[in-house]
C-alpha cells in the first residue's frame, strides 16, 4: 500500500485518551482508502489536527498547530476536528488555510469530507450540534494499536454532567453508549486480532448504558465481557468514585487478577465544598468510604485518583483537606492538575480565582506526595512474584522489557523479546517510584 503515489496524510492530536483514540481510528480509515500515514513535520497531501478546547491554552496550541500545517504546505488539505472545532468552529474558520472544520461527530465520514471537498466548497464546516450528538459512533473503532498488547475500547461518549470547570458537555455532546452486544462483538475481534488486555474508557464511565433502552450499566458490562473466556485482562479507566459500588468491588475481588485490581478515581478534591462548587455528587466521605471499602476487600489493589488544585475561591485549609485525605488514603498514584479558566463554563466567572504561583506550589506539594505513595505501594512487592503483561517496547533508558501487572505497577526485567505480548511472571527485587524490576521464573515456582 505504501508506494511513492499514494496520497499522505498527518495526523496531530492534542488532549485526552479520548482524542488519541480517535484518531487512530481516523488514521485506520485513510489507510483503508490507500493514503500513506506521514509523520507530522513532513510534506503531506492533508494535514488532520485533532483540537482540544479544555483549556485556553489548549485552544492556543491547536490553533499553533493549524498554522504549522499550513505553512508547511499551503496547498495541503488542512482539516481541524475535535473539542474546538466542535465548539468553536468560526475561531477555526478564521485561520487562513484551514479547509474543514468538522465537529466530533463528523470524525466518523472524516475522510469522506476530504474526498468530497472541492476547492469551490472550501473551506467548510460541518458540526452536528450538541443535542443531536445523541448515537453513539462505532465507526470510530480502533482495531491495532500500537504494540499490540493493551487495546482501549471506547464504551461511553458524552457527558450531561456539567461540572462547573469543565467544557466537555459542550464538546462531546450528550450520554450516548456503545450497544452492550456490540460492546462484546467488538471486544471479541480485538481478542482474535492477539491483545491481552482490553481497558474499557468514556468520557463518563460511570453513565455507561443509562441512555440505552433498556438501559445498562458500567457493570453488566463488566460481567458480560468477562464471561469471554479468552479474554486475559480487563480494566477500567477513570472513573467516579459514586460509580465503584459494593457490587463493583466484590465483582473485582472474586475475579481478579482478569478483572485488574486497579481503580482510578475522578476524585478532583477533599473539601466538601470545593465539590459541590465543582458540581460533583458526592462528598470527600463518599471517596473516602470507596477506597477503603476497596483496599479491604482486595489485597494489593492499586488505586489512583485525579486532583484538580487551584479551584476558584481554593483556600489553604480547603487544600489542606484535600492533601491530609490523601495523605491518609492508600492512594498510589496522583495525576495532579492545576485548575485553568476556561470560558463558557460556569467557573470561570467565579470569584477568588487562585493566584497561578499559589496553584503551582499546590501542585508540587501533591506530586511529592504522590512520590511516596507509589514508592510505598511499590515496595510491597519486593520479593513477592508479580504476573505481567510485557509490552511490545523496550525501557529507552535500559533496555529492558516493561511489562503492567493488574495493579498497574509497572515491572522492568531482562529478557529477549519472545516474551513480549505475553504474561509472566517475576520475582520483584527492586522498587523505586516508578515501578518494580526484577526476573522472570517459572510461573509455579515458589
Ligand atoms: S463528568 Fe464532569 S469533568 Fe467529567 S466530562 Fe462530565 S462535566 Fe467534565
Amino acid at each position: 500500500m505504501s508506494n511513492a503515489r499514494s496520497p499522505t496524510v498527518a495526523l496531530y492530536t492534542l488532549g485526552c485518551r479520548l482524542n488519541q483514540y480517535e484518531t487512530e481510528a481516523i488514521r485506520e480509515q485513510f489507510q483503508a482508502r490507500g493514503y500513506r500515514v506521514v509523520p507530522f513535520g513532513e510534506r503531506a497531501d492533508v494535514y488532520v489536527v485533532n483540537t482540544c478546547t479544555v483549556t485556553g491554552q489548549a485552544d492556543y496550541q491547536s490553533r499553533q498547530t493549524l498554522r504549522r500545517a499550513i505553512r508547511r504546505a499551503p496547498d495541503a488539505t488542512v482539516v481541524a476536528t475535535g473539542c474546538y472545532a466542535q465548539t468553536n468552529p468560526q475561531a477555526l474558520l478564521r485561520i487562513e488555510g484551514v479547509d474543514l472544520v468538522l465537529g466530533n461527530a463528523e470524525k466518523g465520514r472524516l475522510v469522506e469530507y476530504v474526498t468530497e471537498a472541492t476547492s469551490a466548497s472550501r473551506p467548510a464546516v460541518h458540526v452536528t450540534p450538541r443535542a443531536a450528538l445523541t448515537q453513539f459512533d462505532d465507526r470510530l473503532d480502533v482495531h491495532e494499536f500500537e504494540g499490540r498488547t493493551r487495546a482501549s475500547l471506547k464504551i461511553q461518549d458524552g457527558c450531561d454532567q456539567f461540572c462547573t470547570f469543565c467544557i466537555i458537555p459542550w464538546a462531546r455532546g450528550r450520554y450516548r453508549s456503545r450497544p452492550l452486544e456490540q460492546l462484546v462483538g467488538q471486544t471479541e475481534r480485538l481478542l482474535v486480532a492477539g491483545y491481552h488486555e482490553i481497558v474499557l474508557t468514556g468520557v463518563h464511565l460511570g453513565a455507561y448504558g443509562i441512555d440505552l433502552i433498556p438501559p445498562r450499566s458500567l457493570i453488566e458490562a463488566v460481567r458480560a465481557l468477562l464471561r469471554l473466556p479468552d479474554l486475559p485482562r480487563l480494566r477500567l479507566s477513570s472513573i467516579w468514585p459514586t460509580a465503584v459500588s459494593d457490587e463493583m468491588i466484590q465483582l473485582m475481588a472474586d475475579t481478579a487478577p482478569r478483572f485488574c485490581r486497579y481503580v482510578h478515581l475522578a476524585l478532583q478534591s477533599g473539601d466538601d465544598d470545593i465539590l459541590r462548587r465543582m458540581r460533583r455528587t458526592y462528598t470527600a466521605d463518599d471517596a473516602r468510604r470507596v477506597v477503603e471499602r476497596l483496599a479491604e476487600t482486595i489485597p494489593d489493589v492499586g488505586m489512583g485518583a485525579d486532583v484538580m488544585v487551584g479551584f476558584p475561591g481554593e483556600t489553604d485549609r480547603q487544600f489542606l483537606n484535600t492533601y491530609r485525605m490523601l495523605e491518609t488514603l492508600p492512594i498510589s498514584y496522583l495525576h495532579v492538575f492545576s485548575y485553568s479558566k476556561r470560558e463558557g463554563t460556569k467557573a470561570a466567572s467565579f470569584p477568588d480565582q487562585v493566584p497561578v504561583t499559589v496553584a503551582q506550589e499546590r501542585n508540587a506539594q501533591l506530586r511529592q506526595l504522590s512520590a511516596a505513595q507509589s514508592l510505598a505501594f511499590h515496595r510491597r512487592f519486593i520479593g513477592r512474584r508479580v504476573d505481567a503483561l510485557v509490552e511490545e517496547r523496550r525501557d529507552p533508558a535500559t533496555g529492558q522489557l516493561v511489562g503492567l501487572t493488574d495493579h498497574f505497577v509497572r515491572v522492568r526485567l531482562p529478557g529477549d523479546d519472545r516474551l513480549m505480548n505475553t504474561i509472566v511472571t517475576v520475582r520483584v527485587d527492586r522498587a523505586d517510584e516508578e515501578g518494580v524490576q526484577g526476573a522472570s521464573v517459572p510461573a509455579e515456582s515458589g
